[in-house]
């Protein structure tokens, strides 16, 4: 209950705004095509310390994907703003129209796209925060995250917490007066009574994923194991709400539950303010996977989706972010991208499959959040026409990742109700 800090909210107004317009629009969203496969590379090496040995919990495998429309096979790397056949472009050998990506998509000889693709990645990458998979990768797979659903895996112990110590005690900042700051502890918000915003987003930015992730476990917890030992069962799933206390309830964690929940809203107004400061471009995209009909349908429920977006106050404010002396500012922007990317690296080191893909998905989703808030591109409104001329791009990848982090936010908001309606009866 009550005001998120650093930002002008309440718990009660998200969880209306969410439960009622935002979670059953991209619920539904997020089943179609377009949204629902992702590719990844789940098999690159831990760049930080020797792999402990992968994890061979059958709940922790990810089912591969039997098929995959042809139409984002073909996308690539590029997802171009939507450009309406009767708007015929100029001259194809005419350089402006380089930015004009839909046509590009369709239209230029293999070479040209393939040194253009290039070209867009590497201006891309310097706005990145994510270290993103080669698409091209041949150890890079499509995922259907429905059928891979983020829950409870049996991911537990050792190879967890070092991972989630890493994270914290490694790349959150740390108070300059306290540098041996323990986050994963009780009294996290001392420190940060400390440290600036920037470095208080970072930190609630990734405490919020953390129970994000934690309430999707408890959410869909393995209740029953009904089919014993067979690799391809499927047990009973549902809530625990023992398991939710234990993470969250105020008494039994010292006070940290509460706090870390309002992490979770933290993080969902900064994406959200991503959504929104994006309206233009993502309005713009094909979102293309081949079926004309089906993709006219996931523009419309885009679009119904960005207007809720759009209604919804600002609440999150970026721009007072990296605004202090110009220096300083830079400086601080720079670390602050380092220390999500290394985050991002960290993903290659989850010991389970299924935590590791949805972990990773929902650090690009961050990460490309944090592309929008403060890649500068957005921070004038855009016409259709200036989103075209931007040189700023999101990979299907990115989008993809955008819309479902997204996506797990709301739904763990959502299930928060449902935890507190069980636990009052
Ligand atoms: P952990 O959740 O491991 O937390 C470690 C310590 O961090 C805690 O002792 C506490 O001091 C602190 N802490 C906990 N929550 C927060 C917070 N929100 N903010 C700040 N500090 C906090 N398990 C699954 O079953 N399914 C999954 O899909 C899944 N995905 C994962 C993805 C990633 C990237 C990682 C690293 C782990 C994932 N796990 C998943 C494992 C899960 O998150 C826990 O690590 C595991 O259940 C063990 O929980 P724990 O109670 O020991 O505490």
């Amino acid at each position: 209950k009550g005001a998120i800090d650093d930002c002008s909210c309440s718990v009660e107004t998200i969880d209306s705004f969410n439960n009622l317009k935002v979670y059953p629009r991209l619920n539904s969203l997020l089943h179609q095509d377009f949204f629902k496969y992702w590719k990844v590379n789940l098999n690159k090496k831990c760049p930080f310390w020797e792999d402990d040995s992968r994890c061979a919990i059958r709940y922790c495998s990810v089912k591969p994907c039997t098929e995959v429309p042809e139409g984002i096979k073909g996308s690539g790397k590029i997802l171009g703003p939507e450009v309406k056949s009767k708007a015929r472009p100029k001259d194809v050998s005419d350089c402006d129209h380089e930015n004009d990506l839909g046509y590009l998509n369709t239209t230029l000889s293999k070479e040209s796209q393939a040194r253009f693709e290039r070209w867009a990645a590497h201006d891309s990458a310097q706005d990145s925060f994510c270290e993103l998979d080669e698409v091209g990768d041949h150890d890079s797979q499509y995922v259907d995250l429905l059928l891979n659903p983020e829950r409870y895996t049996g991911y537990v112990g050792d190879s967890a917490h070092r991972v989630w110590k890493s994270i914290y005690q490694e790349n959150c900042f740390r108070p300059v007066k306290n540098p041996y700051a323990d986050f994963s502890n009780i009294g996290a918000d001392e420190f940060l009574k400390e440290m600036c915003l920037e470095k208080r987003t970072f930190y609630r930015a990734v405490s919020g994923l953390h129970s994000s992730i934690n309430i999707h476990l408890a959410a869909r917890y393995l209740l029953s194991d009904k089919t014993g030992f067979e690799v391809s069962s499927e047990g009973v799933w549902g809530h625990n709400i023992e398991e939710f206390q234990r993470r969250f309830d105020p008494e039994l964690t010292g006070g940290e539950g509460p706090r870390r929940l309002k992490n979770l809203y933290f993080l969902y107004l900064l994406e959200l303010r991503a959504l929104a400061k994006a309206v233009p471009y993502l309005e713009s995209l094909t979102y293309y996977t081949g079926n004309e009909e089906k993709d006219r349908d996931v523009r419309n429920a885009v679009k119904d989706l960005l207007s809720v977006v759009k209604s919804f106050p600002k609440h999150f404010d970026e721009s007072s972010m990296f605004s202090s002396g110009l220096m300083q500012a830079a400086t601080l922007k720079e670390e602050f991208r380092g220390h999500f990317r290394n985050i991002s690296r960290i993903m290659d080191c989850v010991g389970c499959d299924k935590c590791r893909l949805w972990g990773k998905l929902q650090v690009t989703g961050l990460g490309t959040a944090l592309k929008i808030l403060f890649s500068g591109n957005f921070d004038q409104q855009l016409s259709l026409s200036a989103v075209r001329e931007t040189k700023f791009q999101l990979s299907r990848e990115e989008i993809v990742a955008l819309f479902n982090g997204f996506g797990r936010l709301s739904s763990s908001i959502m299930e928060l109700e449902t935890f507190r309606q069980e636990s009052l009866r």
